[in-house]
This record gives C-alpha cells, sequence and structure tokens, in this order.
C-alpha cells in the first residue's frame, strides 16, 4: 500500500511511537473485501488529535505498539470504509490504524474511547489472528447468548454505545453485537472507567471473568501490557462453575 503522507514535522517532539502522520492527498485503498477512503484533515484538527493521542496512549508499552503490528497513526477526515463513514478504523493488513481527527470529536469522552477500543482490534488481531471468533471468551457468557451481527450493523443504533448495567456481562448495547466488540469495549472502558469497572466486577461474576480474560489476552502478547488494565477480581468472582479451567 502507498500513502502518501508528511509527518507533523512540528508535533514531531510530541508524537507517539508509532508515529502519527497526516495525509496530503485523498486515499482509497483495498481492506479485505471492501474499500477505505479518507482525506486530508486541517492542521488544526490533526494537531488536537495528536495530543490526544499522546495523552491516550502515554500509559501504553512502547512495546505493544510493535507486538500489535501498529507502525503508524494516520489522521485524516472522511474517513469511511464501504461507504460507511467511521472515528477510526484499524487496518492490520497495513500495520496502521486510522483516526479521523473530526467524526465525533466534540462528543465528550467518545474520541478517546475510540482510540482505547480501536486499538484493542489491532491486539486483538496480533493474538492470534482471528478478530471475529473467540470460544474461549464466548464461554464466558450467561448461558445461552448469542452475539448479533457485528458493530457494522450497529452504526446507527441509538445509544449503543453508551454504559448500562442493564445486561450482566457486557458494559454496552454494541459489546452485544459481536466478541470482537465486546473485548475491544470492555479493554477501553476498563482504561478509561477504571472505577466503574471495579464496582461492576463486585456483583457481575461474568464481567469479572472478562477482565482476568482480558489481561491474559494482553499478557501473552505483550507482559507489560496486562499492567494497563490495573482492575483486580478477587478469586471468589473467578471461579464460577460456567467459566472453563483452561482460561
Ligand atoms: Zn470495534
Amino acid at each position: 500500500m502507498f500513502i502518501a503522507i508528511t509527518c507533523l514535522g512540528l508535533l514531531r517532539p510530541m508524537l507517539t511511537t508509532p508515529p502519527c502522520v497526516e495525509l496530503n492527498a485523498p486515499v482509497v485503498v483495498r481492506v479485505g473485501d471492501g474499500d477505505l477512503s479518507c482525506e486530508p484533515s486541517s492542521f488544526d484538527d490533526s494537531l488536537d488529535a495528536a495530543v490526544r493521542i499522546q495523552r491516550e496512549f502515554s500509559t501504553y508499552p512502547t512495546a505493544l505498539f510493535a507486538r500489535a503490528d501498529c507502525a503508524r497513526i494516520v489522521l485524516c477526515t472522511k474517513l469511511a470504509y464501504a461507504g460507511q463513514l467511521r472515528a477510526a478504523i484499524p487496518d492490520w493488513e497495513h500495520n496502521t490504524l486510522y483516526i479521523d481527527t473530526q467524526r465525533g470529536a466534540k462528543s465528550p469522552g467518545y474520541p478517546e474511547h475510540v482510540l482505547h477500543h480501536e486499538f484493542f482490534h489491532l491486539i486483538d488481531h496480533a493474538d492470534d489472528g482471528d478478530v471475529y471468533n473467540d470460544i474461549t471468551w464466548t464461554a464466558l457468557n450467561p448461558m445461552g447468548f448469542r452475539y448479533g451481527t457485528g458493530g457494522v450493523n450497529a452504526q446507527t443504533t441509538r445509544n449503543t454505545g453508551a454504559l448500562t448495567d442493564s445486561m450482566p456481562g457486557f458494559l454496552t448495547h454494541y459489546a452485544t453485537t459481536g466478541v470482537e466488540e465486546d473485548k475491544a469495549e470492555l479493554f477501553a472502558f476498563s482504561i478509561t472507567h477504571r472505577d466503574y469497572i471495579a464496582a461492576r466486577i463486585k456483583t457481575d461474576t461474568v464481567l469479572a471473568a472478562k477482565v482476568v480474560r482480558l489481561k491474559a489476552i494482553l499478557k501473552n502478547l505483550c507482559p507489560d501490557a496486562e499492567h494497563l488494565i490495573s482492575i483486580h477480581p478477587n478469586a471468589s468472582t473467578t471461579s464460577h462453575s460456567a467459566y472453563p479451567s483452561n482460561n
């Protein structure tokens, strides 16, 4: 893949590893079965996004970017996949995380959540190469639960990303749309809403087991990354008979 990019030269000292880069021309690139497209972002929007990325990823171990195969973060706008506008897209085929610097940028907490959520998809892919299936994780769910048809079909669902305690084992409606979204939501909220998760798992044994599993996934990929999740379920909440013994 070729992308015409320029480093944000003035910002370079404050950017993360991997580097944030900005486009200087529209891009269309084939990813999976669809086209990813985006356009250059204004400098001011790119600056705001770069500062946010620096802040949010500052606690990530440097090794995690390499382990997650994230070589660069592209700052852009009008980001879309197969014609559907997106706030961010993890492109593990090209080791790139795309961030739309405008979409949702004014919604409190949303752009921060998106960064962690989408980065986890890169982690998830690097973990075993299969983002859309995880029988160990799925086995943690309440008996009879079935995921929906994926996040792609919930992009316009009202409040799909709002935290709710109405569904034991899940943080948001979006988390119920697919195992990949369930994991990404828990990772993101474990960083941005640590105290909320810590309180939930005192009574939600399914969620507690998922926190344990999430930390194991992180540790397996990058030992230092386990500490990103500073939530510590006690043993009694993770010994539910429904949980597989090999997780
Ligand atoms: Zn997602």
